[in-house]
């Protein structure tokens, strides 16, 4: 009998109780620090990783807000987890008001212009976010202090649940633009309604409890991303890859590998192609500079990444010059992690997990009740 496992290119394992692990570390961290409370974004599918399973893990381990992008994942999130409060952060778009009550989803209002239209369709709870100094989204400051100026009338009854700013420069400590966002934030908050602030994703938490307001909302760190570049990372890793060995081939001095004939040989050696390509979101800059791990040994990839295949320098050490077709390579796991692969391919982690690829075999493990047999409490 052949399974779907047995017959795709690669398993991808998400670790649930790793995603669980994640978000409690962060949530206490936050509590000690600062008695902030703790969301959990979940944009992008949950970074790539699958929201019909992240969603629920996540709500199992306690947590209660939710942050999207777009409306459409709040009205999935929202046939998930029907008690959760979810925030959909790219704001109120023209024409969707009703989306929003009808899914009971908060818009996140990023200008006056949608603050004055969710009041005007009848307002009730909303999230305002300022914009501290990133220029992506959010009121600026003039838009700031004309509310402010025309507050209470101007909201008229929309109830402000929470309000909240992005730092641009977070994984960069000592960057001098964090304390300047950190201030520009607290005094639009001085002249704005009371309400709870929002202003810590990942890395922020690390900046310190003056980061934290009354709510942090990390993403990338719940996936195993390192909040903190360049140091010690403390989060579990969430991802394991693993691509099978179609063929393996002895080359000679002089010949090529792949596309562009990009590797060229210096010695004899052996080739391993391997089920993995750009289409499954094995970024082409992998082409030359990636790496895959085989029993403990970390295996160069040479030539150029394919459609749906790479190829893997297996000449050496001796344990690699064994592998068979149907063996198996590791591409993410702990021993090359998703900022191991982000290294070599010149982009960060969250783009590694956005990518991932749609024909990967997905198999999910450590979900809550899982290791007892007890299975789903609720
Ligand atoms: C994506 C996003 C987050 C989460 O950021 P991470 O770096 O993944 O923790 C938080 N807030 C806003 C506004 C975002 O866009």
């Amino acid at each position: 009998m052949s399974g779907a496992a047995d017959r795709a290119g690669a398993v991808l394992e998400i670790d649930l109780g790793a995603v669980a692990a994640n978000w409690r570390m962060l949530r206490d961290r936050a509590a000690a620090a600062s008695g902030a409370g703790c969301a959990a974004v979940v944009k992008a599918d949950a970074y790539g990783l699958g929201i019909a399973e992240v969603g629920p893990a996540l709500a199992a381990a306690g947590c209660r807000t939710f942050f999207v992008a777009h409306i459409d994942e709040g009205m999935t999130l929202r046939g998930l987890l029907p008690h959760a409060e979810i925030a959909v952060l790219n704001g109120l778009l023209p024409g969707t008001a009703r989306v929003f009550r009808e899914y009971r989803l908060l818009p996140v209002l990023n200008d006056l212009g949608q603050v004055d239209a969710w009041r005007d369709s009848g307002a009730g709870a909303a999230i305002l976010q300022i914009d501290s100094g990133m220029n992506r989204l959010g009121l600026p400051r003039r838009e700031v202090e004309a509310l402010a100026a025309a507050s209470p009338d101007r909201l008229g009854g929309v109830v402000l649940r929470t309000v909240m700013s992005h730092l641009a420069c977070a994984d960069e400590p000592e960057h001098p633009m964090n304390a300047a966002q950190r201030d520009a934030f607290a005094a639009a908050c001085r002249i704005l309604p009371p309400a709870p602030a929002s202003l810590a994703a990942s890395s922020g938490i690390f900046l310190g409890p003056d980061y934290h307001g009354d709510l942090v909302r990390p993403g990338a760190a719940l996936y195993g991303v390192n909040p903190l570049p360049g140091r010690l990372n403390e989060m579990r890793q969430v991802v394991r890859l693993k691509g099978k060995i179609l063929q393996v081939r002895d080359i000679d001095t002089g010949d090529a590998v792949g596309y562009g004939a990009t590797h060229r040989r210096t010695r004899p050696g052996r080739i391993a192609t391997v089920a993995v390509g750009y289409a499954d979101g094995w970024l082409r800059s992998f082409s030359n500079s990636g790496s895959v791990v085989f029993d403990g040994h970390k295996l160069p990839l040479v030539g150029r990444v394919s459609m749906d295949l790479i190829t893997i320098d297996v000449s050496s050490p001796e344990p690699a010059a064994r592998v068979r077709p149907g063996d198996c390579v590791e591409l993410l796991g702990d021993a090359y992690t998703v900022d191991d692969a982000a290294a070599e391919a010149g982009t960060i982690g969250y783009e590694i997990l956005t990518s991932l690829g749609r024909r990967y075999h997905r198999s999910y493990v450590g979900r809550i009740g899982a290791e007892t047999g007890a299975g789903h409490a609720a």
